[in-house]
C-alpha cells in the first residue's frame, strides 16, 4: 500500500470541504495547516443560520454572490472565533484565492499558499503575495488518492476489453474504448 503525501492528504481535506459548499457558484474548500497539523477548516458558505444559495438563489452583485464567506475567511475566522493562532500558518485551497482572500491570509500571517487549481489568478494578488513573501504554488489533487479501487478496476477494465478483442470487435472500437477507460482513470484536472 502507497501512503499518501502530506500535499495529497491536506489538499483531499479541502476537496472533500468544497462539498459542503452551499453557493452553486464555485465550490472551495480551505485547510489551514500548522507543523502539519490541520487546525481550522472553511469552505464558501452563507453565515451561520444564513439562508443558502442552494436553496434561495444566489444573491448577485455585479454578477459576483454576496451571500456567502469565502472558505479561505471562514478557516481564517474560525482560528478567530477559537483563540487559535495563524501566524507562520500555511493553506491549502481548491482555488486560487481571490484578491480579498489574499490581503486576509497575508495580514493574518500565512507563510504558504498551497492551491489545487487556478482560478482568475489575480496579477495583483500574485504581486502581493510575493511583496509579502508568501510561497504559493501549485498542487493539484490526484484523483486516484479517493479512489483506493483505482488500479483494480483498471485491470478489470483491460481485462474485458482483451477479452472483447478476442471476441473479434473492431480495431477502431477497441482503441476508443481504451481510450475511455485511461481518461476515467488516469485524469487528474
Ligand atoms: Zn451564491
Ligand atoms: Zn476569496
Amino acid at each position: 500500500m502507497e501512503r499518501i503525501s502530506w500535499h495529497q492528504y491536506f489538499m483531499a481535506q479541502s476537496h472533500l470541504l468544497a462539498l459542503r459548499s452551499t453557493c452553486t457558484r464555485l465550490m472551495v474548500g480551505a485547510t489551514i495547516v500548522r507543523d502539519k497539523r490541520i487546525i481550522a477548516g472553511g469552505y464558501n458558505g452563507s453565515i451561520s443560520g444564513g439562508k443558502h444559495c442552494i436553496d434561495d438563489g444566489c444573491y448577485l452583485i455585479d454578477d459576483h454572490c454576496v451571500r456567502t464567506v469565502h472558505a479561505e475567511i471562514n478557516a481564517l475566522l474560525q482560528c478567530a472565533k477559537f483563540g487559535v493562532p495563524t501566524e507562520g500558518a500555511e493553506i491549502y485551497v481548491t482555488h486560487f484565492p481571490c484578491l480579498n482572500c489574499c490581503k486576509s491570509l497575508i495580514q493574518a500571517g500565512l507563510k504558504k499558499v498551497f492551491y489545487a487549481q487556478d482560478y482568475k489568478n489575480h496579477e495583483f494578488a500574485i504581486d502581493l503575495f510575493q511583496q509579502a513573501g508568501v510561497e504559493v504554488k501549485q498542487v493539484e489533487l490526484e484523483e486516484m488518492i479517493l479512489d483506493t479501487n483505482n488500479k483494480e478496476k483498471l485491470m478489470f477494465t483491460a481485462q474485458l476489453l482483451s477479452k472483447l478483442e478476442a471476441q473479434g470487435l473492431e480495431g477502431t472500437e477497441i482503441e476508443q474504448l481504451k481510450e475511455k477507460a485511461n481518461r476515467l482513470y488516469t485524469a487528474t484536472s
